[in-house]
């Protein structure tokens, strides 16, 4: 058995407002292995994207243990938990977040080229992921000339990118119709497989949690 690419130990965050605490995770245990590619389903307001937040190392403010590739984030420092989150993650939100200025081939290659990566060996990365997405005829547009669904595929060349050993995906097809919901989070799964990387995607719908290799289920803070 290898080690879990994240594992979490009685993870807790909780939100004040005024004198009202709200315990959003009250002990939440979780382990992903390489390559495997779980859902987070539950309601909207279970919880799904304070979880992903708090593994994703975006934010402080939870108790418990959480472990990236096996090191310890919560003991980190805030640069070594920068490092640890470009060397091991990558998202996907529900809103694409793309850079409005730069067209769909730049989006991708900005990330690898801050992360190191030797300029033509990126460019020709990003055209490779762009047109495993059927966007090869659309490297050059922005995200402004892009459909929602196409908004969406750079959006998961720019999470792969840097070829993370885990994905975290909030509702990445969240704001899309039905259909092409389907066909692009199709496109998504099967990426993210022949890359090799884990991934945790938080999703309301159990149709699309169905398609992944093992189903979490947030209910009242906690994973049944
Ligand atoms: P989901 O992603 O499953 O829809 P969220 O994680 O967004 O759920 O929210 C879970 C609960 O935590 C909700 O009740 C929400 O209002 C609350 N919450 C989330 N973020 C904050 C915050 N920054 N401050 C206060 N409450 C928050
Ligand atoms: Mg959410």
């Amino acid at each position: 058995m290898s080690e879990p690419v994240l594992q979490t130990t009685d993870l807790r965050r909780s939100f004040t407002q005024g004198d009202v605490t709200i315990e959003v995770l009250r002990g939440i245990n979780l382990s992903v292995r390489p390559g495997e590619i779980v859902a987070l389903l539950g309601p909207s307001g279970s919880g799904k994207s304070t979880l992903l937040q708090a593994v994703g190392l975006l934010e402080g403010g939870f108790d418990g243990s959480i472990r990236i590739g096996g090191r310890e984030a919560a003991s980190l420092d805030n640069d070594a938990r920068t490092d640890l989150r470009r060397d091991m993650l990558g998202f996907v939100y529900q809103f694409h977040h793309l850079l409005p200025d730069f067209d769909a081939l730049e989006n991708v290659l900005l990330p690898q080229l801050i992360f190191g990566t030797e300029p033509d060996a990126a460019r020709t990365r990003a055209r490779d992921l762009l047109t495993s997405l059927g966007l090869g005829n659309r490297l050059d547009h922005r995200p402004a000339k892009l459909s929602g669904g196409e908004q969406q595929r750079v959006a998961v060349a720019r999470a792969l990118a840097n070829r993370p050993p885990l994905v975290l995906a909030d509702e990445p097809t969240g704001n899309l119709d039905e259909h092409t919901a389907d066909i692009v989070f199709a496109e998504f799964l099967s990426l993210v497989r022949s890359e090799g990387s884990a991934a945790l995607v938080a999703t309301h719908n159990e149709r699309i949690a169905a398609k992944m290799d093992r189903v979490l289920r947030l209910h009242e803070g906690v994973l049944e």
